[in-house]
């Protein structure tokens, strides 16, 4: 029988040698230049910009006051009312009954996107684009080589914001460190119109003091627990040894273990390929309960199937699409333990999926079915069979074997088709 001590001990030591270790592998890591670059209110401006008469006032780009609708984006004379995105558009005009509400103009968006994409461009092909309105930059190389930045991304990161504001008329955000998640972290503490370095020597006094939820991939339900588990600030998740963080949380423990650390290897990842197949479906009229919508599903899964199986892959993920009557969109995405190989193990998903919608209690337009993280399958035999779970890397598994559905992002088609 093992004592207290002793399995203290045991802790130590395992605290230890992961120490050195990181160490170690940070002082190659902190030589990269990130910068992680996002528009501020991003759909707003392009409005603000087009239309004179918005500037300046409180403006609310997505569904109508009365609609049910939601607020895609706002300006930032909204956001002083208490308003951002993904709020109800009911409930903006209760809390800003004098803003101004328009819809949303994707294709000005695209195309803005498009030009900012291309100005990024300039600077590194190193370029990983996040949506319409973000992106992370790996300038390492640039800013090493080219003699008027003297090796500062900062200098890269603000020439950018600058062209960006000279060829669009549009202020952004940027971020610089090291990584990714640092990088991320930073654009968001000076916005609007501002820039946020954080060095090697600064991330973990930063981290410390940080509330949980600011880390990114700590969504709600993670904070939930976090917070249950004492967890409140990056100082108290700091005190989790590895191995129980991946008790608690599975393998984004070991994320959230070296995040709080400013450890984040993700390399900038340029050809992120659409890496994903789907199908769906608008109906002529919109389906009211669920029966109905399982049965499209099932249809959509057939010929989801078929174009899997066309070129010849597994899949990871999971993801439904849904639009409601108003053409709000949702989608809700799971990553099942065994992946995703056959119609029976996409369609047992369904009704869980479902569940995490309004379907049935709202009116649906449009379902849709796509599989992403995509595994080339080498095994013929396994191509045609079930039981072939163990040639695709389980996802996202917790612990106790349940499955963990994520995204509760509400996004509208045309966005969703960038992401
Ligand atoms: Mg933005």
């Amino acid at each position: 029988m093992q004592t207290d001590e002793q399995s203290l001990q045991g802790e130590l030591i395992v605290q230890d040698r992961v120490a050195v270790i990181y160490e170690r592998s940070e002082t190659a890591a902190s030589d990269r230049k990130i910068i992680h670059i996002d528009m501020d209110a991003f759909f707003a401006s392009v409005e603000q910009r087009d239309n004179p008469e918005y500037r300046g006032k409180p403006l609310i780009v997505g569904g109508q006051p009365h609609s049910r609708g939601v607020v895609a984006a706002c300006s930032y004379e909204a956001r002083v009312f208490g308003i951002h995105s993904a709020m109800p558009s009911s409930q903006a005009y209760r809390q800003c009954p004098q803003a101004i509400f328009v819809s949303p103009r994707f294709d000005a968006y695209r195309d803005a996107s498009r030009l900012i994409q291309s100005i990024f461009q300039r600077y590194t092909d190193k370029v990983e684009p996040l949506s319409l309105d973000e992106a992370y930059l790996d300038v390492t190389d640039r800013a090493r080589t080219e003699q008027r930045f003297a090796g500062s991304a900062q200098r890269i990161a603000n020439e950018i914001r600058q062209v960006i504001f000279d060829e669009l008329n549009l202020t952004a955000s940027a971020g610089v460190s090291y990584n990714k998640f640092l990088a991320k972290l930073a654009s968001d503490r000076n916005k609007p119109n501002g820039i946020c370095v954080i060095k090697p020597g600064e991330a973990e006094a930063l981290l410390a003091l940080l509330p949980v939820r600011k880390f990114h991939g700590v969504g709600q339900a993670t904070e939930r627990k976090m917070n249950k588990l004492g967890i409140a600030t990056g100082q108290d998740l700091k005190k989790w040894p590895q191995h129980e963080l991946v008790d608690a949380f599975g393998k984004q423990g070991l994320y959230y273990f070296n995040i709080v650390r400013g450890i984040d290897h993700r390399s900038v990842n340029n050809n992120r390929e659409r890496k994903s197949i789907g199908a769906e479906r608008t109906f002529q009229n919109d389906l009211q309960n669920t029966h109905e919508m399982l049965a499209a599903l099932e249809l959509i899964c057939d010929t989801l199937i078929e174009r899997m199986k066309a070129k010849n892959a597994y899949a990871k993920t999971l993801t439904l699409k849904l639009r409601y009557a108003n053409f709000e969109v949702v989608t809700r995405s799971i990553s099942p333990n065994g992946g995703l190989s056959d119609k029976q193990s996409i369609t047992r998903l369904l009704p869980a999926l479902l569940t995490k919608t309004e379907a049935g209690e709202r009116a649906v337009r449009l379902l849709g079915l796509s599989v992403a993280h995509l595994q080339l399958d080498v095994s013929s035999a396994a191509a045609r069979g079930a039981d072939n779970a163990s040639v695709v890397e389980p996802a996202h598994d917790n612990s106790d074997g349940s499955i963990e559905i994520q995204a509760v992002n509400v996004f509208y088609t045309s966005q969703l088709k960038l992401l």
